[in-house]
């Protein structure tokens, strides 16, 4: 099953992928990760995208489809998740090339209380555990051991800037799914992560009602 997620930044997509991955062996399709993990390298590449997510703009289309690419070699899982691509039509199009999605579920959550979690997030530049400040006394992940940051990108202005994209490029997908047919399910991103896990689990295992 081929499933995407799609929510505004800060709805609890990373959370709840990191619940997923405990109750299934996921092929997770993670493209803002995949980017972090080629600026980690230091290459040349690395820097452009650095550069491109601190302003808080999207990587562009060679970009996004290169490393598409390079992660869908090892094929497809079982269960495959895409997080946080596509982020527009020109996106949807290219995934619709690789494969066929089964499930589109929208974690739906407003600006004000998105803002408020985005400003508050620290996230492990290790394992990409995410915490909130108030919840850890110094910057060690209780994970791994490795060091909680804030993302470079987690500012007033990139996070406005992303939300502007994402109101005029990612939101209109979900429309375009259900047009096409493909089963768009809404999931309430305002509650605890428990709750929304367990909603996503419903929908994975065929048990949500619309
Ligand atoms: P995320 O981890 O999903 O919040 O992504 C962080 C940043 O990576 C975004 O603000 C973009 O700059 C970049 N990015 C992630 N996914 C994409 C994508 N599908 N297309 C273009 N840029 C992306």
């Amino acid at each position: 099953m081929n499933i995407i997620l799609i929510g505004i930044q800060g709805c609890g997509k990373g959370t709840a992928i990191a619940g997923l991955e405990k109750h299934f062996k996921l092929t997770l399709v993670s493209m803002g990760k995949l980017l972090r993990d080629e600026i980690a390298t230091g290459s040349e590449l690395g820097k452009t995208i650095k550069e491109i997510i601190d302003r808080g703009e999207l990587a562009p289309f060679d970009i996004i489809e290169s490393t598409l690419r390079k992660k869908l070699k090892n094929s497809f899982g079982d269960l495959t998740v895409f997080d946080g691509f596509p982020r527009n039509k020109e996106q949807a199009e290219l995934l619709d090339s690789v494969t066929k999605i089964d499930k589109v579920i929208h974690l739906n959550l407003s600006k004000e209380v998105a803002i408020d979690r985005i400003l508050n997030r620290l996230t492990c530049s290790s394992c990409a555990y995410i915490t909130k400040k108030q919840l850890v006394l110094n910057d060690t992940c209780p994970q791994c051991g490795g060091k909680l940051v804030s993302r470079s990108d987690d500012t007033i202005e990139g996070i406005n800037k992303r939300f502007e994209i994402y109101e005029k490029e990612t939101y209109p997908l979900l429309q375009m799914y259900k047009e096409n047919g493909v089963e768009v399910i809404d999931v309430d991103a305002s509650r605890t992560p428990d709750e929304v896990l367990e909603d996503i689990l419903k929908v994975i295992n065929n048990e949500h009602k619309i």
